[in-house]
């Protein structure tokens, strides 16, 4: 750190000069002139639709930084002096490496890297707004860099969310969240040290927010803009014990009071959480009563068509234990949960590919997702058995890797594999974000059905697991994925094989959905979505 002030890049000014052409066609090439010290370097880049884009490593070399390509996974590293920032082809997230913590956050661009001739291409005024923030201080890049994006003047009514801000008070601190507009539904969670904050129906400007200065209160801010939803999430310093939303009716703007530990008076946090609560009640009772019904279950029968899964001892098919557990399930839903509908990936003997199934699920608005599956050991036949309830994390033990690696071969069986990311750590930052709205559900259902499953199953209770499976992915809801039991063990292949044992299961599971139902029922018509009050 001492040394920054010595590198010799003390003035990098970028300029846009553009060659244009006469007649508009959809890419212009564009040339950006880098200013490092009095060194000028050309960097190519084009204009698409009005966006200029930079070539990444183009940009790298002019500020000198090194850059590594791994061609085949498609990604890009630059390395900056205390930060790693990883690009990859058609993805808009930049994953940034602090080199001294080995700490990762990750930022998203309005507009997806470009992959062309083998070569990324950034949107430039994000890229360059992202590499101003991370650059040492001896670095300037001048405000002329503005100019290179041409798209026009971001009006502040493009965005429902425009900014940030953050000031002391005296119990704690306020963070505001800058609205153009009322804002809709919401819900915000504070949990280990972060604030999720999700809001409906609104467009946040990523670029505005990727300039506040994080502080040791706010210390990083990731967005994750959504179709349907915008998830603002906070890294909050540890000592924050609570987090109170108010709407601030003047204003529009979405406030959080943030109480510390150390100043928080209990009595004087409740009455604020009940103001909070009162304020903002009518408008979320509104939304909820459209959602707080269990009203559409998602049944995902694993494997099918050319891919059967694993093998039993004496031959049973994975993914005919799976449908036949998946159909008889849906079935008692039907019959007794009336007010539910049924909604099957597969019905049938078809190869559904992995992504498609998440997508079936998100397009059928369903409000859980199960999966269902056999598992077997390497060795057959041998004595492990069990059911195992999985929800989607990065996967804690060697066995839980390894079986969610035998599920995701089913990829294999797909023609265009590189649709899905690499279940890498960075990746399960992203999608660990993606999933906390829903993970408490996600492990209220698999809480339920394995206690179920065990005690009617009478059968061993591997508990309540975690591992990443691809399946859940996709999955814009509550979702598990169930391992019904080892086809590779010769007593538990004869209860999956048989119409008898697949009843049990799904009898059990059904238990599950039932009692689940109730308790999500209960907890969204009490409001309790804002965790954040009972902390
Ligand atoms: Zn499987």
């Amino acid at each position: 750190m001492a040394t920054q002030r010595d590198r010799r890049f003390l003035i990098a000014a970028l300029l846009l000069s553009c060659f244009t052409v006469a007649s508009p066609v959809i890419a212009q090439h564009i040339s950006l002139r880098v200013q490092v010290g009095d060194r000028i370097t050309s960097v190519n880049g084009f204009d698409r639709s009005g966006v200029a884009y930079v070539s990444v490593r183009d940009f790298a070399a002019a500020l000198s930084y090194p850059w590594v390509n791994n061609a085949e996974r498609r990604k890009i590293e630059l390395r900056l002096p205390n930060h790693r920032v990883k690009a990859t082809a058609r993805n808009p997230f930049l994953v940034i490496t602090d080199v001294a913590t080995s700490t990762s956050s990750v930022v998203q661009l309005q507009e997806s890297i470009l992959f062309l001739d083998s070569l990324y291409y950034a949107p430039a005024s994000e890229f360059i707004a992202v590499l101003e923030r991370l650059a040492p201080s001896g670095v300037l890049l001048t405000a002329e860099s503005r100019v290179i994006a041409r798209e026009p003047a971001v009006t502040a009514s493009r965005f429902d969310i425009t900014g940030v801000g953050i000031e002391t008070r005296s119990n704690g601190y306020l963070l505001t969240i800058k609205a153009t507009r009322k804002l809709g539904y919401f819900d915000t969670i504070l949990r280990n040290g972060w604030l999720y904050v999700t809001v409906d129906a609104a467009e946040a400007d990523t670029v505005a927010l990727s300039k506040f200065k994080t502080n040791d209160i706010i210390r990083k801010i990731v967005v994750f803009q959504y179709p349907a939803s915008v998830q603002l999430t906070f890294q909050v310093s540890p000592d924050i014990a609570q987090a109170d939303p108010v709407v601030d009716t003047q204003t529009d703007n979405l406030l959080l009071a943030l109480h510390t530990k150390s100043s928080m008076d209990k009595a004087e946090a409740e009455r604020r959480a009940r103001e909070a609560k009162q304020d903002s009640l009518r408008d979320k009772l509104q939304v909820q009563r459209g959602r707080a019904k269990l009203d559409v279950i998602v049944i995902d029968a694993g494997h099918g068509g050319k891919d059967p899964g694993t093998i039993g001892v004496t031959g049973t098919r994975e993914k005919d234990v799976a449908l036949g557990v998946a159909l008889k399930l849906g079935k008692l839903i039907e019959e007794n949960l009336k007010d539910v509908k049924v909604v099957y990936t597969r019905s049938n003997d078809t190869f559904i590919e992995l992504y498609q199934r998440g997508r079936i699920a998100n397009d059928a608005n369903g409000k859980l997702f199960i999966s269902i599956h056999c598992n077997s050991t390497e060795r057959k036949p041998s004595p492990a058995n069990g059911f195992e309830i999985y929800l989607l994390r990065p996967g804690k033990t060697q066995n839980a890797i390894d079986i969610a690696a035998k599920e995701n071969q089913a990829i294999e069986f797909e023609d265009n594999k590189d649709r899905y990311e690499e279940l890498t750590e960075e990746f399960f930052i992203l999608l660990t974000m993606r999933q906390s709205a829903y993970m408490k559900y996600s492990e209220l259902f698999a809480e339920k059905a394995s206690a179920i499953m065990a005690d009617r199953l009478k059968i061993q209770n591997s508990g309540v697991k975690q591992a990443g499976f691809y399946v859940l992915v996709g999955a814009s809801m509550p979702n598990v994925l169930v391992e019904t039991g080892y086809l590779s063990n010769r007593k538990e292949e004869k209860v999956l094989h048989s119409i008898e044992g697949q009843k049990k299961i799904a009898e059990a599971l059904f238990e599950g959905v039932r009692q689940y139902k109730v308790a999500y029922e209960e907890r969204l018509q009490e409001g309790q979505v804002d965790e954040s009050q009972k902390n």
